[in-house]
């Protein structure tokens, strides 16, 4: 049976109890809940995290992007690892729309990860399987304030390099960190899909063997097309900087450049300020999503919809009116 299904609020006071003592079982049960789509589970999801918000906010929260086969899960598991043996207690959770339709393409193999997910300091949780972006992305925020109020005070979460993932990965994120491979003949690509201006740090991976040359020159170009741009922040110039995850070279570094990161937008308050802009920013994101879903659940509006649709299609009514129609029919 489906250990979430009819969930008195008395479970989730015993649910919160559990994941503030760290009980992993209960955090995997918690996590289940949040992602499960039955609407008493979405509401009991809810007060499970209002109740565990007071414990939340204290971890630093790292978003790392980067195209399949670049590294991702082999750097997060030295990194990891690296961050445990310091004393840290890792999550790992990850945003991957596309994993609804693959059944899992990020993270749905712990092996990809084997010490990390041997490691009794760090947790990994795939990324949720169903639904919208916006749907995947709100379950793995949630996800991520129940793994903080387990103690959790690193907080990696993966993304494949596509545009609206990697944003909504930026958006829930304090340090967001792009890989990138060496000479793949399309060392600015990611300047011109703009992922340059999400990217906290830029690392070339798989710097080694033949390759290290090559990883230089690329740190370089990438270093001389950032100098051109206007930096997101006055107080942090994203670092270009090269590593192997297969040897390690420079993967502790990644920490001691995110942690310079930390201590600066702590000392200017930009950190306060971009916490505060992304939690209202992700109201009106869940608000946005629950109007909508109530569009497409409204009976006389699908009824209607079809009809206007082609009329905005056909030219024949203009969008404003259309608009005017639906906003009357749900009496708003
Ligand atoms: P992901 O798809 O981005 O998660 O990439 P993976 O971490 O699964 O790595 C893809 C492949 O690249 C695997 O065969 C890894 O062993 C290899 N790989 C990862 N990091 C390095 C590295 O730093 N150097 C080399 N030479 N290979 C690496």
């Amino acid at each position: 049976m489906n250990r979430a299904s009819s969930l008195a609020p008395d479970d989730v006071a015993q649910l919160a109890c559990g994941i503030l003592a760290d009980e992993r079982a209960v955090l995997a049960r918690a996590i289940t809940l949040i992602e499960s789509k039955r609407p008493d589970h979405q509401s009991s999801a809810r007060q499970l995290v209002q109740r565990l918000l007071p414990h939340t906010g204290a971890a630093w929260r790292v978003g790392i992007t980067g195209a399949p086969g670049v590294g991702k899960s082999t750097t997060i598991d030295v990194l990891g690892s690296h961050l445990t043996g310091l004393g840290h207690k890792v999550a790992v959770l990850a945003v991957d729309p596309s994993s609804a339709r693959t059944g899992g393409s990020i993270l749905a193999d712990k092996t990809r990860m084997a010490r990390l997910a041997a490691d009794a300091r760090a947790f990994i949780r795939p990324s949720p399987t169903a639904g919208t972006l916006g749907g995947v992305a709100a379950r793995t925020r949630e996800g991520m304030l129940i793994c903080e109020a387990a103690g959790y005070d690193v907080i990696l979460i993966e993304t494949v390099g596509a545009g609206q993932s990697e944003t909504a990965v930026a958006d829930m994120t304090d340090f967001f960190l792009a890989l990138m491979l060496p000479g793949a003949g399309d060392e600015l690509q990611g300047l011109k899909k703009g992922l340059v201006e999400l990217a906290d740090m830029i690392a070339i991976n798989k710097a080694d063997g033949d390759n290290l040359a090559r990883a230089k020159v690329a740190a370089a170009e990438y270093g001389a097309a950032l100098r051109i741009l206007t930096p997101q922040l006055p107080e942090w110039r994203p670092p270009v900087v090269t590593c192997s995850a297969l040897t390690g070279a420079g993967v502790a570094q990644l920490w001691d450049h995110i942690l310079d990161h930390r201590r600066r937008l702590l000392a200017t308050g930009a950190f306060a300020t971009r916490r505060r802009a992304q939690q209202v920013k992700w109201m009106w994101a869940l608000l946005e999503d629950r109007l909508r879903a109530r569009l497409a659940r409204d009976p006389k509006l699908k009824a209607k919809l079809p009809k206007l649709e082609r009329a905005v299609a056909d030219g024949t009514l203009s969008p404003a009116l259309a608009v005017d129609e639906i906003v009357a029919t749900l009496g708003l």
